[in-house]
């Protein structure tokens, strides 16, 4: 057999979960390994997404030194827009303390962010094009084999490997998956208007279009969700032909428009783990729970998912103490987590896609009552930015 390596935990996949649990094992002690199937190069390639990250997950970003360099060139979010059937409903920073309900963060912009902070940390090495063939857990480790043929041993496996977690096969655990009949298409424009750090977004017959605001006050970027073959269309299109489809639906929130970043399709799953941690494999990012992307929620689930693991782990991994209690509690109250906000994203693509002329007009008075609610806005807009007690806690 090969020379054995051995590490505190092993991370397959180095998307944006992998990437950031690295750094978020790391800055408690940990060593350890992240194994990404791709080369980096690639990977910074093929996502022209943007992320909004809520406000509450900041403090983590800064603990791990990494926040500084993101909010030099993230957009800010001052005011939400949402618009639909010639109802509007605003909600602006007055809701919440005068602060950013959150940052829009280029994704290729991030991953370089955290790839530089990796290599320049002493306890994480970074191997590319590389995943893991198999593995076996014990009372003491878990052992692993990687696809160079080298040979692992660590206290914890973590599978970050995306929504078709290969990891999350090779364990035996089970998801439930809802494939949607819809697609994103994301891409950036230029616009004739500021958008003064406003979200718009837009609920249309066919799907909700997201206008989220860069830095650049005359940039945003666009998440138009529409029936798959819709976006296929469209992208076959020429880039003329989109840019006057998407200004039409716009309904002339930022004035005339000029494509930017060329729209990229994302199709849409709904994935939910029956549990996250399975001896000594812990499920984490889309490889857990994938969701609707209509608010934006997706990888704050996740960024709260590595708070309430390091907050289980560290004690354990520092005093050599069994895994297994802090693990599955950590199991079970991310997954009401996931739970509440992949069904509460569920029920909003549900509820705003629904054409009848009844549902149409509530959705008017609904959003025209809510406008002048603040009382019903506050406690949204608290759970949405992950600053409420529920979303502090880990839950
Ligand atoms: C259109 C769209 C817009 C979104 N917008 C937002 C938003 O505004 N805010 C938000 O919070 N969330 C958003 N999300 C969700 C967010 O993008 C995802 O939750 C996040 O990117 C998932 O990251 P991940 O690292 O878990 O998975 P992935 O990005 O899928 O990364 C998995 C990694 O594992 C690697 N891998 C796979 N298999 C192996 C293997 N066998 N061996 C080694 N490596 C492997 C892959 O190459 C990849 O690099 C959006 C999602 C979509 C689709």
């Amino acid at each position: 057999m090969n020379n054995r390596h051995m590490v505190d935990t092993l991370i397959v996949g180095g998307g944006l979960a992998g990437a950031l649990c690295a750094l978020t094992l790391a800055s408690v002690g940990a060593r350890c390994v992240v194994f990404e199937k791709s080369r980096f190069d690639d990977l910074l390639a093929r996502d022209r997404r943007t992320t909004a990250i809520n406000s509450g997950a900041v403090p983590l970003l800064k603990e791990l030194g990494v926040w500084d360099s993101m909010a030099s060139g993230a957009g800010l979010i001052r005011r939400i827009e949402i618009i639909s059937d010639g109802g509007r409903c605003t909600f602006d920073d007055a809701l919440h303390d005068l602060q950013p309900f959150g940052y829009i963060v280029d994704n290729a912009v991030w991953r370089r962010i955290l790839k530089d902070a990796i290599d320049a940390h002493p306890l994480i090495q970074w191997v590319e094009e590389t995943g893991i063939t198999g593995f076996t857990s014990d009372a003491t480790g878990i052992t692993a084999m990687d696809t160079a043929g080298q040979s692992w041993r660590a206290q914890l496996l973590i599978a970050a490997d995306g929504r078709e977690s290969g990891v999350r096969a090779l364990a035996g655990i089970d998801a439930h998956r809802h494939v949607y009949p819809e697609s994103a298409l994301v891409g950036t424009v230029r616009h004739a208007q500021p958008h003064h750090e406003t979200a718009f977004e837009i609920f249309l017959p066919t799907g909700p279009l997201a206008l989220l605001p860069l830095k650049d006050a005359h940039a945003s970027c666009f998440v138009w969700t529409e029936p798959t073959d819709h976006t296929k269309a469209r992208l076959e299109g020429s880039d003329a032909l989109f840019l006057k489809a998407l200004l039409a639906q716009c309904g002339g929130v930022l004035g005339d428009l000029e494509l930017v970043v060329a729209p990229q399709i994302w199709g849409l799953t709904r994935i939910l783990a029956s549990t996250y941690v399975q001896d000594r494999v812990v499920l984490l990012g889309d490889a857990a729970h994938a969701i609707h992307p209509i608010a934006g929620q997706g990888f704050n689930l996740t960024l709260r998912d590595l708070v309430a693991l390091r907050r289980a782990l560290q004690p354990q991994l520092h005093a050599g103490l069994p895994l297994k209690d802090a693990l599955s509690l950590y199991s079970r109250l991310r997954q009401v987590d996931a739970a509440v906000m992949a069904e509460a994203t569920h029920l909003l693509n549900t509820l705003f896609l629904n054409s009848g002329i009844l549902p149409a007009a509530m959705r008017r008075v609904g959003l025209r009552m809510l406008n002048r609610l603040p009382i019903l806005k506050k406690p949204f807009v608290r759970h949405a930015t992950g600053v409420s007690r529920l979303a502090r806690l880990g839950f």
